[in-house]
């Protein structure tokens, strides 16, 4: 490991990345790595590069071990004339992270966070989650040929189950409240020899860095005003937040974009706090949202999210399930099916713009997080048809109805 040190996000204590240490044990926020002050790109053949390699510079690691990657990140970056015209800002782009291996961004942070437990000598891996950490991790735990422990929660959907349980991981369903499951991971981990990789941990935020790094580079450096990132724990908008903070620092950048935190208006502890101007998040009582992927009620990451938006000047949002779907509507009229999580970010657009926080003249990302096919359950929002006719009739039938 390279001389670098964990920081809490709070009261800056120190902490060696030696050990696998997640929280402050002083204040209980999260620790992250210290921000990297020097470092390029390493231009290779990309067609066989990974992002760990490419970006190596700003990772802790001395060598990183190819071997275990899977080949995530290098998304595209879809541009939208149509779209940025229809919802009146100057340019609109869509980071599809559902073409990861595992079909989400989680992919960045799971082969960042194994590369960390490798090194520090751990057999066994783990996550809690319900949504796409989970099959991240199982996957990428069996390309490893690690013991991989994921614990859900008991009334997860076969839908959800059975795409981590192809890769047999050592699967749990736990009974009782899930939102205290991150934290008795953390203590079963460090009494089981097992390394967690959760939703903000530290290396597994670091992953989503590389989010950033690829925005900057397919934009040749010309950046966009805001990055919206539909947002849950918190992991993945500060991991970008912190990408695009690090080029700048090694002089790639000049100015950051602007972070939008958008949340779904029925599981919004973040951006409440936000609108109260608050400094830290409360439990959102009762839930619920079809954006399953962002229901987290007490974000790990809320405090420290809140504190990033604020430093960087950025905005938090809601979006209520009508505008959810209807989004993820729009989105497929691209091109592009995200889950309904990853349609929240189109969706902030829309109302930041009707409420004139947009004026128009914006370059604008949005991160599309993950695969619509993870949720199918959301095709019964959607009025989808298919027509029929027998096939000696198909041609008359064309001429006639088209
Ligand atoms: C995990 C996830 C999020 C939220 O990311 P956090 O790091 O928990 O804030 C958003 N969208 C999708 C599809 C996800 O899987
Ligand atoms: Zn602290």
């Amino acid at each position: 490991m390279k001389k670098i040190q964990l920081i809490c996000t709070k009261c800056n204590k120190k902490f060696s990345v030696d050990k696998a240490y997640y929280r402050c044990d002083v204040c209980n926020e999260p620790l992250e790595l210290e921000e990297i002050k020097t470092g390029e790109i390493k231009d290779d053949n990309v067609l066989n590069q990974t992002i760990m390699k490419r970006y190596s510079d700003f990772f802790p690691f001395l060598d990183v071990n190819d071997e275990i990657s899977l080949g995530e990140g290098f998304t595209p970056l879809v541009s939208s004339k149509e779209l940025a015209q229809a919802f009146g800002v100057e340019s609109l782009y869509f980071k599809n992270e559902s073409q990861n291996p595992t079909w989400s961004f989680k992919d960045r942070g799971t082969i960042v966070g194994i590369q960390h437990a490798l090194k520090l000598g751990y057999k066994r891996i783990g996550t809690v989650s319900t949504g796409n950490m989970a099959p991240s991790v199982a996957a990428y735990g069996s390309k490893a040929h690690l013991e991989t422990f994921i614990f859900v929660s008991k009334n997860i959907a076969p839908e959800k189950l059975n795409p981590i349980a192809i890769y047999h991981p050592n699967l749990i369903k736990v009974d009782g409240d899930y939102g205290k499951l991150y934290f008795e991971s953390l203590k079963i981990g460090k009494a089981n020899d097992i390394y967690f990789i959760n939703s903000d941990a530290p290396f597994r935020v670091e992953g989503s860095k590389t989010i950033a790094f690829e925005i900057c580079e397919q934009l040749n450096f010309h950046m966009p005003d805001y990055v919206v990132v539909p947002t849950s724990a918190g992991g993945n908008i500060r991991g970008i937040e912190k990408g695009f903070r690090e080029f700048r620092n090694c002089g790639l950048l000049d100015r950051i974009p602007k972070i939008i935190c958008a949340q779904a208006s029925g599981c919004s502890p973040i951006y409440n706090a936000y609108k109260d101007q608050g400094q830290i998040i409360s439990r959102a009582e009762n839930p619920s949202t079809i954006a399953h992927a962002i229901e987290n009620p007490f974000p790990p990451s809320g405090n420290q999210t809140l504190r990033m938006i604020k430093e960087n000047e950025g905005i938090c949002v809601a979006v209520s399930d009508e505008e959810i779907v209807e989004s993820q509507g729009i989105l497929a009229r691209i091109g592009i099916f995200g889950q309904p999580a990853s349609a929240v970010p189109l969706a902030a657009v829309k109302k930041l713009k009707e409420e004139n926080c947009l004026k128009g003249h914006e370059k604008i990302v949005c991160v599309v997080t993950g695969s619509g096919l993870k949720y199918t359950a959301a095709f019964e929002k959607h009025d989808l048809k298919a027509l029929e006719c027998k096939i000696n009739e198909l041609s008359s039938f064309i001429e006639n109805k088209f």
